[in-house]
């Protein structure tokens, strides 16, 4: 997928990165992990194994969640998806020794029927936008990246399939003064379906900046790389009224359920995103949808060879009915 950055792997995972990691106990539990590094937030698949070599799995274990959690803390500093890898495998190993999956485990709530993901299209031709939202028909909401060369282009070719469907966009940091974000802005809210405008500014833009765009914005603004983890949450309240949250880098389940509550104790609505993932990841992230009010984790559906089955995903509609019967991350080998 191509959007304002660069481009993005996809079609496959592990071709680019060493995707997953499994722990297991001495009665003979696994519990499984997943890494989707990525460059923008100074991992790749070289430093994930490197911060994995460095962790003594005889430190981790199912039963002292707190202990593990301080122990890979120990290790080293950052190294979120690396970090994150193992909370996924410690977090599914101790809900299958609890008999439940990890959102009850963890104490939250899934409501099947309300949890729907939206469906990303990215930066490309308006022939192939028309194409890509022809084949995405069924699903209720898309996320259209934004910051390319023709931005009007890309958002004609797509109305010209989906007139009138919510449409959520991803600027990817790509507009570089506040005064062309603004313009931008008011440009997107005369389509009347946008629902929020992710990242309409790079990250390390003047926090004056944010909030002055803030101010002005005559649509939602979400932040995603600007916001990491619950640190964040403070800077990101004064420039947004809304925080994506990816599990990748916040490092993991745990560190995801501390960023998706600080954002909402702040007042800001919340989102689980993703990268191009497995349904491990997805799953994982899926467990704590009960703390979102937009869900993006398509990443799964964007990949060819899928080694997990995990959450079912039917015209954009997540469940578990059809999960594997296992307890954990209810993700399993395919
Ligand atoms: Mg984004």
């Amino acid at each position: 997928m191509t959007i304002a950055r660069g481009r993005v792997p996809e079609d496959r995972v592990g071709t680019t990165v060493p995707s997953f990691a499994a722990l297991t106990d001495k009665d003979g539990v696994v519990g499984y992990g997943e890494a989707a590094p990525s460059p923008r937030y100074d991992e790749t698949a070289d430093s994930v194994v490197a911060f994995l070599e460095r962790v003594n799995p005889y430190q981790l274990s199912f039963t002292d969640l707190p202990g593990s959690l301080r122990y890979l803390e120990s290790v080293g500093s950052r190294n979120y998806c690396a970090k994150g890898t193992l909370n996924l495998a410690l977090l599914d190993g101790a809900a299958q020794l609890a008999g439940q999956p990890v959102h009850r485990f963890l104490g939250l709530d899934f409501q099947e029927g309300r949890h729907v993901t939206s469906f990303s299209i990215g930066l490309a031709a308006p022939d192939v936008i028309r194409q890509k939202v022809t084949e995405a028909g069924r699903y209720p909401r898309l996320k259209l990246k934004l910051g390319g060369a023709d931005d009007a282009a890309a958002l004609a070719a797509l109305r010209e399939v989906a007139p009138h469907k919510p449409v959520r966009v991803d600027a990817n940091e790509a507009w570089k003064t506040r005064e062309e974000a603004l313009r931008r802005l008011e440009w997107l809210a005369g389509d009347g379906n946008i629902e929020f405008v992710e990242q309409p500014m790079p990250a390390g833009a003047d926090p004056a900046d944010h909030a002055w765009l803030k101010e002005r914005s005559p649509l939602p603004l979400m932040a995603d790389e600007s916001y990491i983890y619950a640190g964040d949450v403070e800077r990101c309240a004064a420039g947004f009224h809304a925080v994506n949250v990816k599990l990748v880098k916040c490092g993991g389940i745990s560190a995801g359920m501390q960023a998706l509550r600080a954002a909402r104790a702040a007042g800001l609505k919340t989102m689980l995103g993703c990268m191009i993932e497995s349904s491990l990841l997805i799953s994982a992230a899926a467990h704590l949808a009960g703390l979102t009010d937009y869900l993006d984790l398509d990443g799964n559906l964007l990949i060819t060879n899928d080694p997990f089955r995990g959450v079912g995903c039917r015209d954009g509609w997540l469940s578990w009915a059809e999960a594997p019967t296992s307890t954990g991350l209810r993700a399993g080998p395919r």
